[in-house]
């Protein structure tokens, strides 16, 4: 028997319109690439994004169609969120630190047909636009008197002219709530970049438990600064949960750095902030070198690497912040586990709680955990058994944007993490390992392949490896591992310079090491774990 129910879809609409109705005198405050804080309501960002997503009708976009975004976090790409989405085409969020080839690689995959840019973004769609197959508007996120003089794209159009004479009067369209909202590409274990499909119901769901009270408790009172960007798997949901709980927002726009973070966090009343672990570095050096608290934050959300145990007790111990880390993939929408205290355990001393923080954290409700053996045996929760990370659950990628990357899900329904992990007693999560290849720095992906590829491209190398070794500031960068050809020689600056070009700037590897032979597995492919482990206390220059 079937419940009696009202079948009212979810839909990423009804967001932005509940917060205008019930919070729309709430503020969203962004520093603005132009220059100036930008300040406005949930009221006003509703009326723009139905402005926009009548302009985006004016320019053919229609139901399932691909609208691509370049840019930092910001009241406009807020509003994109909303408008793109709100109408039933599918946000795709670029990050723009990829490499320009993947760049025009994931855009071309994805078929954008319009890109939005933010003003000092323009040149990563500059550099590929003669490679873009599908594109054909390109929208710089600024106003008339800010517009570049000159560019390489034609005819570039300018954000608020596409939307100055719009009436702002659309009603939401109704439509299936499994129909796509947001597309994120991640660089997952090998070849390119996949495509994740977020679905409304999936995104509504995700928020929901975002914002509940054993994970975030996100409510009115609470002034959030995402650090973690909107190109980042929705900025890990805060986008949705925010709006939906009436908080209020502060977007950094493209400054960082610790003063800058500093500055928005004390002047905002922030009180919740998210991001990852190397822009936290920035802000407690920047605090320690000048004398600063943060007298107004009471939580930060840390996430997407491992957060080191010292920077946990450091918030706590200086700023009496508390740490909650998060653990999830771009795959999970993102969020999979995070910190949360059972009953009796907030109260334990402080060196008690940096321990439970210090793992990865309990899932979350709507996630299922499980960890197997390499034949896909389910092994004990004991907090002994180490073995791949699998996981169910309504917000879980169950297929990539046009089939790639079958392998990683099984036909029962669970998605292969590519984490190897442990799985305690008390329900808390500890990753041990990595199987996937790819090198996590500063929050953001370096394709090993990319570098060992362009390596192996030198005449000296016979073969070439890179892992990640540990780093203080960004958790990990790269170590390239070189046997050379017999009989021939090479040293580390003129492989590095080799490998440069070929490249984004920030993947160059730190260091360069020569092995007498690369470890090979039954397979063939290289062995990185035995690599990972011969290389484990390796000290980077
Ligand atoms: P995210 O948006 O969370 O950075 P990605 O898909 O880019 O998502 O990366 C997911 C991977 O990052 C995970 O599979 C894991 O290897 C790593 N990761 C994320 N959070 C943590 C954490 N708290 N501790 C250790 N590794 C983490």
């Amino acid at each position: 028997m079937l419940g009696l129910m009202q079948d009212r879809p979810l839909l990423i609409s009804q967001i932005i319109d509940f917060a205008a109705d019930y919070y729309g005198d709430v503020e969203i405050v962004s520093r603005t690439i132009e220059g100036p804080i930008h300040r406005y309501t949930y009221r006003d960002a509703n009326r723009r994004a139905r402005q926009l997503a009548e302009a985006l009708q004016g320019l053919g976009i229609k139901l399932g169609d691909r609208v691509g975004t370049v840019a930092w976090n910001g009241y406009r790409h807020f509003e994109l969120y909303f408008a793109v989405s709100g109408i039933g085409a599918v946000l795709h969020t670029l990050n723009p630190r990829l490499a320009p080839d993947h760049v025009a690689y994931i855009a071309n995959h994805a078929e954008d047909q319009v890109i939005f840019v933010d003003l000092n973004l323009l040149p990563v769609v500059e550099n590929v636009i003669g490679q873009l197959k599908t594109v054909r508007h390109v929208v710089v996120m600024t106003d008339r008197a800010h517009m570049p003089a000159q560019s390489k794209i034609a005819n570039l159009l300018c954000y608020e002219e596409l939307i100055a004479d719009k009436p702002g009067t659309l009603e939401w369209p109704l439509f299936d709530e499994r129909t796509a909202s947001s597309l994120c590409y991640t660089s997952g274990t090998t070849g390119n970049p996949k495509g994740v499909l977020y679905s409304h119901r999936s995104t509504l769901l995700h928020s929901i438990m975002m914002t509940s009270g054993a994970v975030l408790g996100l409510n009115p009172d609470n002034t959030v600064l995402p650090v973690v960007p909107m190109f980042h798997a929705n900025a890990w949901g805060l986008v949705y949960g925010c709006p939906m709980s009436g908080c209020k927002l502060v977007f950094p726009g493209h400054q960082l750095d610790g003063a800058s973070v500093y500055e928005l966090l004390d002047k905002e009343d922030v009180d919740l902030s998210a991001g990852v672990p190397t822009v936290w570095l920035g802000l407690l050096n920047y605090c320690d070198q000048n004398g600063k608290k943060l007298t107004r934050m009471k939580r930060t959300l840390i996430g997407g690497s491992a957060v080191p145990r010292a920077m946990i007790a450091r918030f706590w111990n200086d700023h009496q912040v508390e740490v909650a880390q998060g653990w999830g993939m771009t795959e999970m929408s993102p969020v999979g586990t995070l910190t949360r205290f059972n009953r009796g355990e907030r109260s334990l001393p402080d060196d008690a709680r940096f321990d439970i923080i210090a793992k990865q954290g309990r899932p979350v409700f709507g996630v299922e955990m499980k960890i197997v053996d390499d034949e896909g045996t389910t092994l004990p929760n004991d907090g002994k058994a180490s073995g791949n990370l699998m996981v169910r659950g309504p917000w879980i990628v169950s297929g990539y944007m046009k089939s790639e990357g079958t392998g990683a899900f099984t036909k029962d329904g669970w998605f292969h993490t590519g984490d190897v992990s442990k799985l305690e007693p008390d329900g808390s999560m500890v990753i041990t390992d990595r199987s996937k290849d790819v090198i996590k720095s500063g929050g953001e992906w370096i394709s090993t392949i990319d570098l060992e590829n362009a390596a192996m491209g030198h005449p000296a190398v016979a073969e070439a490896a890179v892992i990640g070794v540990h780093h203080p500031k960004w958790d990990e960068r790269p170590l390239l591992i070189v046997q050379l050809k017999s009989g021939v020689d090479a040293g580390k600056q003129e492989i590095l310079d080799f490998v440069k070009d070929k490249v984004a700037k920030w993947w160059l590897p730190d260091d360069v090491a020569f092995v007498d032979a690369i470890p090979h597995g039954a397979t063939g492919k290289v062995l990185k774990t035995e690599l990972r482990r011969t290389f484990k206390d390796y000290t980077l220059p």
